[in-house]
């Protein structure tokens, strides 16, 4: 009998919250900061593969993997024994002000997975928010120009810069006050919801029409646009994949203008969708690519990867005390080694696999408005009425929360999606699980509508 965290499907064992993650919820309410958003109380004590034990000793399988995170799965052998390594050989010195071998090293290996010829350069950062940062701030030093082009539905972290970029929900801004100027939104090609009706590769025609026959006219000159910045598919906004023509004709727009073409990969990268980076199933050079999430299976890590020509910034221009970490380097060498030599195909065989079992459901259910993603990015969308495609935010909401008790772990994104973002190593026993749960959730959510 294997023990709960070598199970392959989840278990539990008490009602939820059990006892000890009540305790924990208690303590949570009366100390922690009241903006983190919580669906459901799972309170998580330990981690392996794709299933996650809490504090009570409930097994659930991960179909969220710490927000598209934890990309070889929680604590796999080979990324722990790399962090254990390091941090017995040494934590910290400061990427800024000295040097590690493996800063470099990985540095070397991100730059040759990011599309185009020319050299890379890599500035390491903490999160995705502080690669958005510096990103903008690369952008503006590189341009020597000021304005942003970004997308509505797009999240692109929270802090002041990044927050600007940023069109994901009102709630992310409300109270804050101004934020950066010279940021100008325009719609993200959302073809299920496109207003022209176009089918899936041509939706955002008329995007690119407004990009250059307004915003460049009557707002911007082209000439004083640092910066077009998008997710290639929308994370938070839903799992909304941009057409591949759209991206290609904003690629052309930047290299035409000299405005740098920034395509935000924290969500949607390293292996995900069953290339290292989503950019490449459109065949598009980026001139700066940001990451971070699943770059080291959940040590904090992001990076800026740009062409050498665009990363030509003086020392002290930009820096970091923590960013590149040696600990999180470590486990990002072993994160890469584990995608190359296997979860970048699993992903690839995974997601044709689940986007296969999820194939009729739009049929099937009438909750279900579209199923779109790539490889382990799977968005579903539910409505009230597939004919009118009103939004079940409600439905969606209860989905989650009824998966959760039955130990299935997803998350939402945007208003009204459910989100799988499993861990890259999940087999078909663990996908078939998943589909079979959320059948019999959708299936109850129905009798709800
Ligand atoms: N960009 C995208 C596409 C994201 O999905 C996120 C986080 O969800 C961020 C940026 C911000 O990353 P972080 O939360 O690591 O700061």
């Amino acid at each position: 009998m294997p023990t709960t965290l070598e199970a392959k499907t989840p278990r539990l064992v008490t009602a939820l919250p059990g006892p000890n993650a009540k305790r924990v919820l208690e303590q949570d309410a009366k100390f922690m900061s009241p903006s983190y958003t919580r669906d459901y109380p799972l309170v998580a004590k330990r981690g392996h593969g794709a299933i996650v034990e809490d504090v009570d000793g409930n097994a659930f399988l991960d179909f969220a993997a710490g927000i598209a995170v934890c990309s070889t799965g929680h604590c796999h052998p080979k990324v722990v024994s790399a962090i254990q390594r390091q941090a017995a050989e040494l934590i910290h010195m400061s990427g800024t002000d000295f040097y590690y071998e493996s800063m470099p090293q990985l540095a070397a290996r991100l730059g040759r997975t990011m599309p185009g010829t020319e050299g890379k350069k890599v500035f390491f950062t903490n999160s995705g928010t502080e690669a958005i940062e510096g990103a903008i701030k690369l952008a503006r030093y590189a341009t020597k120009r000021d304005n942003f082009i970004a997308f509505y539905g797009c999240f692109h972290g929270r802090s002041m810069g990044a927050l600007s970029l940023t069109a994901s929900k009102s709630t992310q801004r409300k109270g804050f006050g101004a934020l950066l100027s010279g940021i100008e939104h325009i719609p993200y090609p959302y073809a299920y919801r496109c207003p022209h009706g176009h089918a899936a590769e041509s939706c955002g025609a008329e995007i690119l029409e407004q990009l250059e026959g307004q915003i460049f006219k009557r707002l911007f000159d082209p000439e004083d646009v640092a910066g077009i910045i998008i997710e290639p598919i929308q994370g938070e906004g839903g799992y909304v994949p941009a057409p591949k023509f759209f991206l290609q004709e904003l690629q052309r727009i930047c290299r035409q203008h000299g405005i740098m073409f920034i395509v935000d990969e924290v969500q949607s990268g390293m292996g995900r969708t069953g290339q290292w980076w989503a950019c490449e199933h459109s065949r598009i050079e980026p001139d700066i690519l940001c990451s971070a999430k699943g770059i080291a299976s959940g040590m904090p890590l992001g990076a800026i990867i740009a062409r050498e020509s665009v990363m030509r910034w003086k020392p002290g221009a930009h820096g970091t005390t923590f960013g590149g970490n040696p600990v999180c380097l470590a486990a990002a060498l072993a994160t890469m080694d584990l995608i190359e030599s296997e979860y970048l195909e699993n992903a690839r065989r995974m997601g044709d696999y689940l986007f296969g079992r999820l194939a009729g459901w739009t049929k099937n259910f009438k909750i279900v408005g579209d199923v779109r993603g790539r490889g382990l990015m799977i968005g579903i969308e539910i409505v009230r009425d597939q004919g009118t495609k009103e939004k079940a935010a409600d439905l969606r909401n209860a989905i989650v929360d009824l998966a959760f008790h039955k130990g299935l772990l997803v998350l939402g994104a945007g208003e009204n999606t459910i989100r799988l973002s499993p861990p890259l190593l999940i087999d078909q026993e663990q996908a078939d699980f998943a589909v079979r749960t959320l059948e019999d959730c959708f299936r109850e959510a129905e009798k709800k509508a």
